[in-house]
């Protein structure tokens, strides 16, 4: 049966599919942390909807808050309602203390990539500038500006008239670093690019409209930013009057630790844009939080029909009790450590991993081909999804030549499934290099 519909997909949608290419699974019902498929077969679910299922898949507490809000109100547009007042407020309180005070909420349409939409326009309206600063390595959406913010350049082939003004500054991704330096000197010197990029006067860029950041790269690979860097970088935005503009759309929401990843490194971003794990299931909902002084929008400069998912925000308000409740993120600090941990273990001991890295349960191993037998990194990284799927693991690929085996469990994984998972991983190296 399986089968039969992942064949049906391929004849009747358009090609743009993506996951199922990968990860043939046709699903039937999921649970936990757990999918089960439509032949029956159950999998560990290391992906969550693209780092969207916060709390495994249909979290009870969740769920019920939904189902009593069904009756409610489902789609309020942007009307004030008791749910949403609760939802801007709880929203706002994540924020450490000092920024509570001047930030502002503004609701964007369901996805990510409106939220980046609607944080770029609001520092282009505030500063009156065009350009926008982004990194190589960089994920932002795949509207036409999101996907001009987004390094990668096959998805733009044949695209034309994507936004022009957009200069990918080097990140800070010590594995490969761009200036072939040593690790520990990583960081800092992709900053002093841009610094220069932005200081100097002769050349460089013009001063832009936001410099629009991604914590950790997720798509990219996930790669955690060095400290200095992001501080760095914090400081020439604040220097230069440019809004920074933090993207934890995939960070945001307890994935790395802390609430918001920004949180990690000490620097207080002009506007933060969250997403995917908002409502805690899938339900889409996307917020930017900014700095009062930049809300310079009338009426209608940012609009969308679906900003009023009042079932999203009952949903995220409930899990934003969870979180409380169960210190859903000491778990993730605690389980994600275990899994780093786990993950570091496994590369030391096998040639394929060149690096294991990430923060929380926002996870990698970039793989390392096998030249003498004529296998590719890519390939290596493939057959570890392919067999893991086999063994009933679920993990994604990403990152530079899509050589990364990403993995991005629920929030509230158990201990004791972080160990069953990197047995798994352990068993499936052994079964790829054979
Ligand atoms: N920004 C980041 C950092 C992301 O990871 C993503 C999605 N992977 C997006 C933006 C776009 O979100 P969406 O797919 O919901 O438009």
């Amino acid at each position: 049966e399986g089968q039969l519909l992942l064949s049906a997909q391929e004849e009747t949608e358009s090609s743009a599919r993506s996951y199922p290419r990968r990860l043939p699974v046709a699903i039937a019902h999921a649970s936990g942390p757990y999918i089960t498929d439509v032949d029956g077969r159950r999998y560990l679910d290391f992906l969550t909807g693209a780092g969207v299922l916060a709390l495994g898949h249909n979290p009870p507490e969740l769920v019920a808050a939904v189902r009593e809000q069904l009756d409610v109100l489902t789609h309020g547009l942007d009307l004030p309602t008791p749910v949403r007042a609760e939802f801007a407020r709880r929203q706002l309180g994540m924020l450490p203390e000092p920024m509570r005070r001047d930030r502002k909420i503004h609701f964007c349409g369901p996805t990510g990539a409106d939220g980046v939409e609607a944080a770029i326009k609001l520092c282009k309206k505030a500063t009156g500038r065009g350009g926008v600063i982004t990194f190589q390595g960089s994920y932002h959406g795949s509207t036409h500006a999101t996907m001009s913010f987004t390094s990668e350049c096959a998805p733009k082939d044949g695209v034309t008239n994507l936004l022009p003004g957009v200069h990918f500054s080097p990140y800070g991704y010590c594995h490969r670093c761009p200036l072939s330096l040593d690790k520990a000197d990583c960081g800092t010197r992709c900053a002093a690019l841009l610094e220069n990029t932005l200081r100097d006067t002769h050349g460089g860029v013009p001063k832009p409209a936001a410099i629009l950041l991604e914590l950790v790269q997720g798509e990219g690979g996930a790669i955690p930013a060095p400290v200095e860097f992001v501080q760095r970088i914090a400081a020439l935005a604040a220097e230069q009057d440019i809004p920074l503009v933090v993207d934890e759309v995939q960070t945001g929401c307890g994935r790395t630790g802390t609430w918001f990843a920004f949180e990690q490194y000490g620097i207080e971003p002009d506007v933060v844009i969250a997403s995917k794990g908002v409502s805690g299931m899938g339900l889409p909902v996307s917020i930017i939080l900014y700095h009062r002084k930049l809300d310079g929008w009338a009426p209608g400069s940012h609009i969308g029909t679906f900003r009023g998912n009042n079932l999203a925000f009952a949903s995220g308000v409930a899990f934003l009790d969870v979180v409380a409740r169960d210190d859903v993120l000491g778990n993730v600090r605690e389980v994600g450590g275990r899994l780093l941990a786990g993950l570091r273990a496994l590369a030391a001991d096998s040639p394929l991993i060149a690096d294991a890295r990430g923060v929380g349960m926002m996870l990698g191993l970039e793989m390392r081909g096998v030249p003498s037998a004529g296998v590719s990194a890519t390939e290596i990284a493939a057959r570890v999804q392919r067999e893991a799927l086999r063994a009933g693991l679920i993990l994604e690929i990403g990152g530079r030549e899509d050589c990364v085996v990403r993995m991005l469990p629920p929030l509230n994984l158990t201990a004791d499934l972080a160990d069953y998972a990197l047995a798994v991983l352990k068993a499936v190296l052994r079964s790829v290099t054979e």
